[in-house]
């Protein structure tokens, strides 16, 4: 039996805790979970990147691919200064057990480089992005491994990464994913994040018989997935009260219109100051009484440290590790239900398999028919997971992670990894 978890852990601790428990609960042998605990390669580059001031910049990259014994490895790529080889090498074994979760023929990965993207102008983010591309090509592919945006990336990075990719390797859109339209990317790709959270809330909505429509909702993060949730959950009925960003949050108990927040962070790149809200900061968010809390920003900020004052009944993890084991425990015990990442926010790498698969095939798909076959994955998962959830008697995050690890341990068998 596993002790308590308690924190500080590290994210890569914090994964393989929740890795371990599940090994436990299906019975993996010994041999398997050597195999599935650590990750199959661990590329760290060096990025150095002429600024616009001429001066150089040494930034660390890394590429790690943690399983791909189900398929091509396949995760995103991030910016942050706390982009560091613990936090990729998480965050690629929970790619590993999101693509399970929802079936996909893929393994997982991710990457990242250190460093403060607010601080770098486009030009030099442009460079950035070249260099680390191609320091990390080698290791890339169609069929090998493919990228996507996750924090501080999007469509504009995948687009320069896809062509650094192609002057050495060839043109090939199916590259990377969570690409421009205009160069292959998939219609609904860019809101699909979003919009799989907001399926995940429906579908528990409906398993637990606690209303979405009309109910209160926190999100913390106001990127791609926090505004694409927002904006979806807002035009389906629920009461966002509250929402924030790296600058701050703001808060009205009687909902804010997602539809006129929009245009004023356009304008000026936050939530903040948005008019007839109050300022709330993003600690206080958490903690609200809410319904729904979608903490879609950074990991680990729901942790031994507040979890007695978290309100939320449920909790939706849009971010990839926002709750520590030793909050899991705490908040499990005390009856709150948690969608984990694994399926919540699994609906970007869902249309990013469409993206590729509609690349490879040289067709485009409608929008439409994106957010129909996301609908159909989005809805198996969480139903496949909250069954086995209900006749285990284990709680969803635990049902999500059997379900992943013995569907990766059982591709690794037939291919022989041991
Ligand atoms: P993003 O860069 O588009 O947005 C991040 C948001 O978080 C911004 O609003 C930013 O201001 C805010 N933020 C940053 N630091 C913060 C802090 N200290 N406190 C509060 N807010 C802060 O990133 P994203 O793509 O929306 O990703 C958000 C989360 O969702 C990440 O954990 C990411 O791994 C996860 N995720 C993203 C995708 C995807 O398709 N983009 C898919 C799966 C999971």
């Amino acid at each position: 039996m596993q002790v308590r978890p308690t924190d500080p852990m590290s994210p890569h601790q914090a994964v393989t805790f929740f890795f371990d428990r599940a090994a436990d609960q299906v019975g993996l042998d010994d041999e398997m979970r050597d195999v599935l605990r650590g990750s199959y390669r661990e590329l760290s580059v060096q990025v150095p990147v002429r600024l616009d001031d001429g001066r150089l910049m040494v930034f660390n990259g890394y590429r790690v691919q943690h399983n791909g014994a189900r398929g091509p490895y396949k995760g995103g790529i991030r910016y942050h200064p706390d982009a560091d080889i613990d936090e990729v090498r998480a965050l690629a074994a929970l790619m590993t057990w999101k693509t399970a979760i929802v079936d996909l023929p893929f393994g997982g990965a991710k990457g990242g480089v250190q460093c403060e993207p607010y601080l770098l102008s486009d030009a030099e983010k442009q460079r950035l992005t070249r260099r680390f591309t191609s320091m990390i090509g080698y290791i890339l592919g169609v069929n090998r491994d493919i990228p996507a945006p996750d924090m501080n990336t999007n469509a504009q990075t995948m687009a320069w990464m896809m062509d650094e990719f192609g002057k050495r390797y060839g043109y090939n859109p199916a590259c990377v994913t969570g690409k421009p339209v205009e160069l292959g990317g998939s219609l609904g790709r860019d809101a699909a994040t979003g919009r799989g959270v907001a399926i995940a809330m429906g579908e528990c909505a409906k398993e637990r018989g606690i209303p979405l429509e009309g109910a209160s909702v926190a999100i913390q993060g106001f990127g791609n997935v926090g505004s694409w949730a927002a904006r979806l959950l807002h035009e389906g009925g629920a009461r966002i009260v509250a929402v924030s960003d790296v600058r701050g949050g703001i808060h009205d108990k009687g909902g804010i219109d997602i539809s006129l927040l929009l245009p004023h962070v356009s304008a000026t790149g936050s939530v903040v100051g948005f008019p007839r809200t109050d300022p709330i900061t993003n600690e206080e968010l958490l903690e609200l009484d809410v319904e729904w809390l979608v903490p879609a920003a950074l990991g680990g900020v729901i942790n031994a440290r507040n979890a007695n004052r978290i309100n939320a009944r449920v909790i939706v993890e849009a971010a990839n590790h926002p709750i520590t084991p030793a909050a899991d425990a705490e908040l499990s015990d005390a009856g709150v239900v948690i969608v984990p990442d694994i399926i919540a926010n699994a609906g970007g790498v869902t249309v990013s398999y469409f993206e590729w698969t509609q690349n490879i095939q040289q067709y485009r798909w409608d929008e439409d028919h994106v957010n129909d076959e996301l609908h159909k994955v989005m809805t198996r998962a969480y139903r496949d997971v909250a069954a086995y959830a209900a006749e285990a008697k284990v709680d969803l995050r635990m049902a999500a992670f059997d379900i992943a690890v013995e569907r990766v341990a059982r591709a690794a068998r037939l291919r022989g990894y041991v």
